[in-house]
């Protein structure tokens, strides 16, 4: 599948929101949104232009799938099965993208950042309930156990990544045993849970995709 290529942070400034894309440089100095650089294409002095109730829509969901790392097509796959769930459409598709493999490597603090998740995932270094599994849209259940290959356990990418992170511990709705490199997920979280993207507005993707 064709991915992105150009650079990450450009995404950031479109959106003029940190979406964390890039581990510890995210929390650093450099972070052109630390730095208040103005969005691509624009004058720093320039006045704001109005967007359109379309327009407003679409950059909710442009945020929303660079967060998670995906493309339109599998974002939109995404939707749909969360359409079809029983409940409220927007909650059911942060519950979807949370169950995401890659997001609860992320989560567990065993990578830096969802695109190295990705990349952990990928390469085959993470196992679900001991089998090994390399497909980062994988859809973690409930009580699932998420460990690191007992083969790639010496790699210092993990013990990198929980030095810098493990500290701040992990959402309510995992549990993580850092010593072992494995973690839990508990259940499935609620829309309230997701605190670092409460200021997403999911109604507005629900009603982009409506159209
Ligand atoms: Fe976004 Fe991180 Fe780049 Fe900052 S450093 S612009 S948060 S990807």
């Amino acid at each position: 599948m064709a991915r992105y290529t150009g650079p990450v942070c450009r995404m950031c400034r479109t959106e003029q929101k940190k979406l964390m894309l890039k581990g510890n440089r995210c929390k650093s100095d450099k972070c052109p949104i630390n730095r208040k650089r103005p969005a691509p294409g624009k004058d720093p002095k320039g006045r704001p232009g109005k967007r359109s109730d379309y327009g407003i829509q679409l950059r909710e969901k442009q945020k929303l799938k660079r967060i998670y790392g995906m493309q339109e097509k599998q974002f939109s796959l995404f939707f749909e099965r969360a359409l079809r769930m029983t409940g409220i459409t927007g909650e059911n598709l942060f519950v979807l993208l949370e169950r995401r493999l890659d997001n609860v490597v992320y989560r567990l603090r065993l990578a830096s950042s969802r695109s190295q998740a990705r990349q952990v995932v990928l390469h085959g270094h993470v196992a679900v309930n001991g089998k090994r599994v390399n497909i980062p849209s994988y859809l973690v259940k409930p009580e699932d156990e998420i460990s690191i290959m007992e083969t790639s356990r010496s790699l210092v990418i993990f013990k990198d990544a929980l030095k810098e992170y493990g500290k701040s511990g992990v959402m309510p709705w995992l549990q993580l045993d850092s010593d072992a490199l494995k973690g839990k997920f508990l259940a499935s979280p609620r829309r309230s849970d997701i605190t670092d993207l409460a200021d997403i507005k999911e109604q507005m993707i629900v009603e982009l995709y409506s159209k």
